[in-house]
């Protein structure tokens, strides 16, 4: 014990690795697991309570069951269920690190709290990723959902599967407003050629930001096409 305690202490000093939250330097006793995050960071992640929008899950503050943006909108997922919100300084500098800046360990942070929710739901459920635009991929070099699912089947044992592509180019999601959103993903999301043993009868739709819906519904819309009669959609974060 005294051996492997100064072996990791050496560790830390030979490769300082920073909190990509706090920039607070990670020891083996301060972070909390295989992804980088400290301890007191990780601690700071509550998914919110409190009432929210039976559809999107956005908190309600003087609204009765569904927020403003869902009202009167016809969606084709049945709901979405976010574990945090944008606005969190954090889960968006946490997001930011995770897409933007390599951190890809934060699929394990992330994909464990997407497992406590997870677990509380059907035990036969099946997860499809929102398919990646191919820019982002190249930019990126990883698909950031994909991860989450290959987290999520690895440490938690969920079963995915890849029902759908994303084709074309297509511009960047959170550049436009909602109409443009819709006209840019008409025909964008399509159903993976040679799917093998049929679609399952319900799925679980995984993002990672939650905006307006319009990428949730696109796919939700094709899920439905291909013989999915129930598409609930979980996500990180609501924005
Ligand atoms: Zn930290
Ligand atoms: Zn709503």
């Amino acid at each position: 014990m005294i051996f492997s305690l100064t072996a990791h202490r050496v560790l830390d000093l030979l490769f300082p690795e920073r909190c990509v939250l706090c920039g607070g330097y990670l020891s083996f006793r301060s972070r909390r697991g295989p992804f980088p995050v400290c301890g007191d960071c990780a601690g700071s992640f509550v998914p919110e309570a409190g009432p929210r929008c039976a559809v999107c899950s956005m908190p309600l503050i003087s609204e009765d069951r569904l927020c403003m943006r869902c009202r009167g909108r016809e969606r084709r997922f049945a709901d979405n269920h976010s574990l945090f919100l944008y606005s969190r300084p954090r889960v968006a500098r946490a997001l930011a690190a995770y897409k933007g800046e390599g951190a890809t360990g934060l699929a394990i942070f992330f994909g464990d709290f997407l497992a406590d929710h997870l677990r509380g739901l059907d035990p036969g459920l099946v997860l499809v990723p929102v398919p990646c635009r191919r820019e982002s991929l190249t930019r990126r070099g990883f698909d950031q959902v994909l991860l989450l699912c290959r987290a999520l089947r690895r440490r938690h044992g969920f079963r995915y599967r890849r029902l759908l592509v994303r084709s074309g180019g297509g511009r960047e999601q959170k550049t436009l407003n909602r109409t443009d959103r819709e006209t840019n993903l008409r025909g964008a999301i399509q159903p993976k050629k040679s799917i093998r043993g049929g679609v399952p009868k319900r799925v679980v739709l995984l993002d990672d930001v939650f905006t307006t819906g319009a990428t949730a519904d696109a796919c939700a819309g094709v899920l439905t096409a291909m013989g999915v009669e129930r598409v609930s959609v979980l996500t990180i974060a609501i924005d």
